[in-house]
């Protein structure tokens, strides 16, 4: 189950700045400006009517930020790609791109629950149906796809991290000239590259492993040339939503290690979850790693995954009692996080997000970090045991 050489290899070789910038620097420089003058009158003309292509304004090409964009489509295997201000700018720009009143579209269960928000709000104000179905289970999707517009996939998915035979969702897709994005944040193109196996777009939230630092909210969508120039056309003059100069240089920062990022986050991780999966005091570990295969396509696993108490534990005394793992939502970075579903559905059902994503109260997320998988266990042991205690 372990990344190939060769994809680490590849990878290291697309992330390498060697030769590209002035001075020899080893650093790409930022061109932090949001315009770009003109020599000439015929030169600003040539530009507008598209005969001469440079950056005029950075809402649409920025240098800083085509690098990053230039490095994300080569690691996903894609032909170009587009920076955005944050994941769900990516995720709600890549969908509003294609879709019209009237459209449906098939999305698998257990998305990210802002996207799900998204489909379950504004698509439906806007006249989208949105159909849901177990991307794990094949023949449902067959059912699905005849007449959807798009088909929007994650796997493994947030939450219970169900993990998909992308290639086979994709292929139906295919056959049924149904448009396919993948939501490719968990996996990073260091264990999965979606376009590869069939898909149409990938989208990423660059504020988890791509950035990795903690530092930056930022997203990404990749594809074929004529996928990517149609979204653009449609965000440059109307959405905005762009990927900012000084954030694009810190992607490109945090892409520098994201391989080996990858790999030290997938061994912790399994460590960890292998540990949890024997307590009697845990009822399921939702790690994809714990089955025996992964499905073609995926790699390797990352440090995001959930597991479920049994009722002998109080979640909210766990909680307190962790020293390492902080308290905290999003994840991807150096540091140990961990969040209880009981928490974040509590906020779901509040006035501006009244819409629950449905999972069990008992579960938690964690997500593993750099620390040391020693003492980031012997963190949860000790948390588990204070939390016991009446
Ligand atoms: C965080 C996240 C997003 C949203 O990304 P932002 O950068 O926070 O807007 C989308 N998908 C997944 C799987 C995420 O975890």
């Amino acid at each position: 189950m372990s990344t190939s050489a060769d994809t680490l290899a590849r990878a290291m070789a697309i992330l390498a700045h060697d030769g590209e910038h002035a001075y020899e620097a080893v650093v790409p420089p930022i061109a932090q400006t949001s315009l770009f003058t003109f020599g000439s009158y015929a030169e600003m003309e040539e530009t507008y009517r598209g005969q001469k292509v440079r950056s005029t304004y950075t809402r649409g090409l920025n240098p800083t930020v085509r690098l990053f964009e230039e490095k994300m489509a080569a690691l996903e295997c894609g032909e170009d790609a587009i920076g955005f201000a944050s994941g769900m700018a990516a995720i709600s720009s890549a969908v509003l791109a294609f879709v019209q009143p009237g459209d449906r579209i098939v999305c698998v269960e257990h998305v990210y629950p802002d996207a799900y928000r998204l489909f379950q709000t504004y698509l439906k104000r806007m006249n989208v149906m949105v159909e849901y179905v177990d991307g794990r289970d094949l023949d449902a999707v067959r059912r699905a796809m005849p007449g959807a517009r798009l088909i929007y996939m994650e796997s493994p998915t947030s939450w219970l991290m169900h993990v998909h035979d992308v290639a086979a969702l994709a292929q139906i897709a295919h056959d049924n000239d149904v448009l396919s994005i993948i939501d490719n944040s968990w996996a990073s193109p260091i264990f999965q590259q979606p376009l590869t196996l069939g898909v149409d777009l990938v989208v990423h939230s660059a504020s988890k492993y791509i950035g990795g630092h903690s530092d930056v909210v930022a997203g990404v969508v990749v594809g074929s040339s004529k996928l990517i120039s149609e979204i653009r056309s449609r965000i440059y003059p109307y959405f905005g939503g762009k990927l900012s100069p000084f954030d694009a240089w810190l992607l490109l920062r945090g892409l520098r290690t994201l391989p080996i990022r990858m790999k030290a986050h997938e061994a912790s991780a399994l460590h960890v979850a292998r540990q949890l999966a024997e307590r009697p005091d845990v009822v399921a570990v939702y790690h994809p790693g714990l089955s025996n295969t992964l499905p073609d396509g995926l790699q390797g696993t990352s440090g995001l995954f959930s597991f479920e108490f049994d009722g002998s534990v109080n979640i909210a005394r766990f909680a307190d009692a962790l020293r390492l793992f902080k308290l905290g939502v999003s994840w991807g970075g150096h540091e140990s996080l961990m969040v209880p579903a009981q928490v974040v559905r509590v906020q779901a059902a509040g006035p501006n997000s009244a819409i629950d994503f449905g999972v069990s109260e008992r579960i938690v997320r964690l997500h593993v970090g750099l620390e040391g998988q020693e003492a980031l266990l012997e963190d949860l042991s000790q948390a588990m045991r204070e939390a016991k205690m009446s």
